[in-house]
Order: structure tokens, then C-alpha cells, then sequence
């Protein structure tokens, strides 16, 4: 029995965690849990929102699912989710997006993967105010070579594993000559050893453009961290919206799953979201332990969905959280 670590997190967090575990248990994978509270609630009680010994039961278990955690607007605690993804060094975050039957959306044919670089550039919020008044404000975007290469090497690997043809790298290395520069060259440069598959770049507003019109174009996208936030929900928009895309962050010892969506607070502890995109996460989780139940779970979520019959609000339809969530164990063979 594989034990792993449950964040349930904040907001719907709980309740889209506890749905994808009803769905993996149903599948029949022997998976024990360990339950880590990290968040809001735990920011009362414990004074951090991220205390150690969340980080050390994944540490403990190496592989954790986890449901969004809220991180305040403008001022109050620092993001949670980027001080996890350092602590535990996780600096691929695997975000792909694909179209699934019974959902309408722009294209039915959508197959993209994000890889974003998840511990550099901008989004570490490393930011400071420039004068007592706080009426100028600098924040440091920082690009290492090491880092950008093992993010492409991530991707590489990936693209070679799941058979696909091209890796994309996205960038502003036109007016970023030095912090892009370096990402984008370390692309070059990986690529280099992955002669069978295609590389070429794509400047990052260029790029949004061409994924709404042209999405079929592209395969696999390697980012940096805040394009590669920003895109991914693009890419979500795609393929029926954020209840529907996967996530995972990868690192060389741990790696932690989660859905690109946020926390929803409005929706909190109404049984009215969309779980698929946690439950997907769970997929990806399932694949990286090597466990048959991943097709299992996945194709249950096909059926159910291409059927139309039980979506939730976010899809057209009006099934509640626990009615969907049913229906998808129904459909498990
Ligand atoms: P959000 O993803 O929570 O919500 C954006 C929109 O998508 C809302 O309209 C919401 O109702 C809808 N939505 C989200 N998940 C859905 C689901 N499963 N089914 C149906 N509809 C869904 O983004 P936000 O409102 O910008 O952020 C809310 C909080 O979440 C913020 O505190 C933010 O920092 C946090 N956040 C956390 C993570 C994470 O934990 N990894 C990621 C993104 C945002």
C-alpha cells in the first residue's frame, strides 16, 4: 500500500480533494493517506500557513495531492503554493490541457502541455517598496542557466516519454535580453540533445495569439514561471475552462499534484464546482506511480462527461459536486 500526502487546502480545496480520493479509491488503487492541513485555516490555529510538519509529511511520503490554497490579495501572508514548490524544490509544474469530448469549447481537438519553470522569474515575489511613501515599488526577476536547463531537460524527457514531436520555448528575449536570453538559450542548448524532436521558440505575445487561433500548431510549451501561470489558463480556457485542467510540480525527489484553479472562496462548501480538474491531477498523480488505475479513473471521467448528462454549472449543466462525483464512479469498470 502506497502511502501518500493530502493537502485538502482552502476554499472548494476540501471538497474537490475528498472527491477525487472517493474516485481513486473506486478504482481500486491501494493508496493509504496521510492528511497535512496547510492554509488559512491552519494560519489561525498554528500562527503559518505552511507549518514543517506539512512539508515534512511530504517529505515522508514523497508525493502529495493537494487542493488550492488562498493567498491574500495586496497584502497578509505570502503565497503558500510558492513557498511549497521551493521547500520541496519542485521546478517543473506539468500543466496539460486537453479537449474531452462532451465539453463545448472553441476546438475539440486541443492537445497542448505547459511545462513551467516554478521557482524563478517574477512570480518568487521577491519585491521591495523604493521609498517610505510606498509610491514606487521594484520586484527582482531572476533567471538562472541551471534552472532554465533542468526545466527543458524536464520537458525534453517528458516530450521523448509521451511521444510527442515538439517543444515550443516562450519568452520575451527581445526586450529581456538577459533574463529571457539565458531561458531561452538554455533551450537551444538542451535541445541539442533531443535530435528527434522539433524545437523552435515563440515570443510570448505572439504566442497567446497563436494558441487561441491556431492551437493545433503547438505540442508541448516550456515557460517561465509567470508566463507559463498566465498561459496555462489560457490554455484551461481552451479546453472548457479550470475545471478541467490538471496540474503537477515535479522535482527530482518529491512532486506534488494539484488543479491549475484557485481556491473559488464564493463556491466554498456549496457541492457546486467541478471536480475533474482535481481528479485529473489524481491521474497524473496515479501515472507518476506507475499505477494501471490512472486509465482506469481517466476513462471514467471520459465517459461521464461525453455522456453530457451530469455536468456541473461550469460545463452547462447543473449536477452538483457529489452527483457528478457519483456518476464518474458509476462509470468505473
Ligand atoms: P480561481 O481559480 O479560484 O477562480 C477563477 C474562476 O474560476 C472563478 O470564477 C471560479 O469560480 C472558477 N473556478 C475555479 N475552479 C473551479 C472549479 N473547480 N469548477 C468550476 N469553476 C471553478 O481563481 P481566483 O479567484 O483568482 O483565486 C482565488 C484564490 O485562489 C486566490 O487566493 C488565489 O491566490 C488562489 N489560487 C491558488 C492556487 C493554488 O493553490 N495553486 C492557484 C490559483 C489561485
Amino acid at each position: 500500500m502506497k502511502k501518500i500526502t493530502v493537502i485538502p487546502g482552502d476554499g472548494i480545496g476540501p471538497e474537490v480533494v475528498d472527491a477525487t480520493l472517493k474516485i481513486i479509491d473506486a478504482s481500486g488503487a491501494r493508496l493509504d493517506y496521510e492528511y497535512a492541513e496547510a492554509g488559512q485555516g491552519v494560519m489561525e490555529k498554528d500562527g503559518t500557513p505552511l507549518p514543517d510538519y506539512v512539508i515534512e509529511a511530504v517529505k515522508r511520503n514523497k508525493i502529495a495531492l493537494k487542493g488550492p490554497i488562498t493567498t491574500p490579495v495586496g497584502s497578509g501572508f505570502r503565497s503558500v503554493n510558492v513557498a511549497l514548490r521551493k521547500k520541496l524544490e519542485l521546478y517543473a509544474n506539468l500543466r496539460p490541457a486537453r479537449s474531452l469530448k462532451g465539453i463545448s469549447s472553441r476546438y475539440d481537438d486541443v492537445d497542448l502541455v505547459v511545462v513551467r519553470e516554478n521557482l524563478e522569474g517574477l512570480y518568487i515575489g521577491d519585491e521591495k517598496y523604493l521609498n517610505e511613501e510606498k509610491t514606487e515599488a521594484q520586484a527582482i526577476r531572476l533567471i538562472t542557466r541551471a534552472g532554465s536547463e533542468r526545466v527543458y531537460k524536464y520537458a525534453f524527457d517528458y516530450a521523448m516519454r509521451e511521444g510527442r514531436h515538439k517543444v515550443t520555448a516562450v519568452h520575451k528575449a527581445n526586450i529581456l535580453k538577459y533574463t529571457d536570453g539565458i531561458f531561452l538559450d538554455a533551450g537551444r542548448k538542451i535541445s541539442k540533445d533531443y535530435p528527434g524532436i522539433e524545437f523552435e521558440d515563440r515570443i510570448i505575445d505572439n504566442m497567446c495569439m497563436q494558441l487561441v487561433k491556431k492551437p493545433r500548431l503547438y505540442d508541448v510549451l516550456v515557460c517561465p514561471n509567470l508566463y507559463g501561470d498566465i498561459i496555462s489558463d489560457l490554455c484551461a480556457g481552451l479546453v472548457g475552462g479550470l475545471g478541467v485542467a490538471p496540474g503537477a510540480n515535479i522535482g527530482d525527489e518529491y512532486a506534488v499534484f494539484e488543479p491549475v484553479h484557485g481556491s473559488a472562496p464564493k463556491y466554498a462548501g456549496k457541492d457546486k464546482v467541478n471536480p475533474t480538474a482535481t481528479i485529473l491531477s489524481g491521474v497524473l498523480m496515479l501515472e507518476h506511480l506507475g499505477m494501471r488505475e490512472a486509465d482506469v479513473v481517466y476513462e471514467a471521467v471520459r465517459e461521464a462527461l461525453a455522456e453530457g448528462a451530469h455536468l456541473t454549472y461550469d460545463l452547462g449543466g447543473a449536477a452538483t459536486l457529489s452527483q457528478y462525483t457519483d456518476y464518474v464512479i458509476s462509470k468505473i469498470k
